[in-house]
């Protein structure tokens, strides 16, 4: 079967967000990260009343059923020179009009690309998966959702080493969540929140919001690891069984404490 190479023209329209101060290239992380959220980014900007034309909307809700991160192939230096070349210009990405295809990213073309510009990427192109061949209207959908997905969150940078620069992205809407991002990796830490049952007997945690966010002085609380501590306050709503508020508190200094001498953060328990 022929398959018709779609692309993506694409410019860094967030350029502003998501970069660290130091380290690696962050921009394979940004792409993975965003494609691991990318169903909640469209269900924000479908629950909001301004992201996109009604008409639009069945092509998100399309778009959510193919995602699959796991189809996404960085590519360093591909053995045809001309891989991504299309009508003599080089590309970001390519990809088929086929749900499920693989879809290869040009690592020589995406430095530095933020989070909401990953989103909007991927958006464009797992549109395509569905057959939409139109790259502007495309860039129109992915840009949208991607203006939506950045109100949702908020990235504080964190004081690091020259091989951890850590992040810290939190998720104010829907399922509120928390990541700490390093340069090629991230670790969803809202489970470890959620273990520690701050909410009494016979109610659940349903929302939180950060108050604030210390981080200490880096060292080792071992002698043996580099560490990075941080105490982190949060505004917790806990709720019971038919959703009512039973009770929203303060709690402060959450301490959290990770491993800095791995590329991956791990937690220090
Ligand atoms: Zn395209």
């Amino acid at each position: 079967m022929k398959t018709i190479i779609l692309l993506a023209l694409f410019t860094n329209l967030f350029a502003s967000e998501g970069k660290v101060r130091n380290g690696g290239d962050i921009s394979t992380r940004n792409i993975l990260f965003a494609a691991n959220n990318l169903s909640q980014y469209i269900d924000i900007c479908l629950s909001s009343n301004s992201c996109i034309e009604d008409d639009k909307k069945d092509n998100l809700r399309q778009i959510k059923e193919v995602i699959i991160p796991s189809n996404i192939i960085f590519v360093a230096k591909p053995t045809n020179p001309d891989f991504f070349v299309i009508d003599g210009l080089e590309k970001i990405a390519i990809t088929s009009n086929i749900p499920g295809s693989k879809i290869y990213i040009n690592l020589k073309k995406i430095n530095s690309m933020s989070i909401a510009d990953a989103t909007s990427l991927l958006i464009h192109e797992f549109g395509h998966h569905l057959g939409l061949k139109n790259h502007d209207s495309l860039d129109q959908l992915g840009v949208k959702v991607a203006l939506n997905a950045v109100k949702s969150y908020t990235i504080y940078n964190l004081l690091g080493t020259k091989r951890f620069t850590p992040q810290l992205y939190y998720s104010k809407n829907l399922n509120p969540s928390l990541y700490i991002l390093n340069n090629n990796n991230f670790i969803n830490i809202s489970n470890k929140i959620s273990k520690l049952n701050l909410c009494h007997q016979n109610t659940v945690m349903s929302t939180y919001t950060i108050v604030n966010i210390f981080q200490s002085t880096l060292g080792s609380h071992d002698g043996i690891h580099l560490t990075l501590p941080l105490g982190i306050w949060l505004r917790i709503k806990c709720t019971n069984r038919i959703g009512e508020t039973l009770r929203y508190f303060l709690q402060n200094n959450i301490d959290l404490v990770f491993n800095m001498d791995t590329e991956t953060p791990v937690y220090i328990d």
